[in-house]
């Protein structure tokens, strides 16, 4: 496994224009932070599956949740071996050649084996985890889960100890001889934004707008 710092082995060394590579931990947590969501691969009797979920990170530990019914949470309870991807994408890069057609993106790719988190307390962690990754501090602001919706919730722990970022920014890499074409080329830069909040009609009367909500519709 890889040691250190360093999250690079055999498996997660980037082949491809390696320079857009890396594979330290400061690098793959920032992609994984930024991500809103990841997927998950999996084999069932050789067949790949690839499920987007909703992630959260602790240090070098990744947790996901879900029903206990999900395939996804079952099949991976038993420590098969899965790849956790993460993309953010930035913008699309157009060049003057289809050819040189690109997106600007950061991603990270992670390697390894779930384990069910058991322990409550940890369990625990893991959902405020996962909440506050949907949206920071929106944990504190809510009711917790109650002992029925605790047990019926799987929470899964990957360990963060092989991986890779990618990451490819800005202008396209056309042709020498395609540069005096009389073509647009540039980069379209694409962002998530956060909207204006919409309250539930069934607000509660008087119920004021949560921190949370108020801190990331300021900070859009
Ligand atoms: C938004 C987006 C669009 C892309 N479009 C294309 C496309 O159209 N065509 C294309 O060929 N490639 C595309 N890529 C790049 C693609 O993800 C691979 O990097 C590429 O296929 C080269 O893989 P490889 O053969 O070098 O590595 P592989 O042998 O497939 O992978 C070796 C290891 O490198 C690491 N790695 C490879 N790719 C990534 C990655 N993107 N992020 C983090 N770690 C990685 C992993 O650890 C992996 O196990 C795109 C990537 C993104 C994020």
């Amino acid at each position: 496994l890889a040691e250190g710092g360093d999250l690079r082995t055999n498996r997660t060394t980037v082949r491809r224009l390696p320079e857009r590579g890396a594979n330290d931990r400061a690098s793959v947590h920032a992609v994984l932070d930024a991500a809103r969501i990841c997927h998950i691969g999996f084999n069932v009797d050789d067949q790949p599956f690839v499920i987007p979920t909703i992630h959260g990170r602790d240090g070098d530990t990744l947790y996901v949740h879900g029903s206990p019914a999900s395939r996804m949470l079952r099949t991976l309870k038993g420590g098969l071996p899965i790849c956790l991807t993460a993309t953010v994408v930035d913008g699309l890069v157009l060049a003057r050649s289809v050819f040189h057609h690109s997106m600007n993106y950061r991603s990270a790719v992670v390697l390894g084996h779930a384990v069910a988190v058991d322990d409550p307390e940890r369990k625990l962690h893991g959902l405020r985890t996962i909440t506050n990754h949907v949206l920071a501090g929106r944990w504190d602001e809510v009711r917790p889960p109650n002992d029925s919706e605790f047990r019926g919730t799987t929470v899964l722990a990957l360990p963060i100890e092989e991986a890779s970022v990618k990451a490819r920014a800005g202008q396209p890499i056309d042709d020498d001889e395609d540069y005096a074409l009389p073509i647009w080329a540039g980069v379209l830069p694409l962002t998530t934004e956060v909207g204006a909040p919409i309250p539930d009609p069934r607000l509660a009367p008087g119920t004021d707008i949560s921190p949370s909500v108020a801190a990331a519709y300021a900070g859009r």
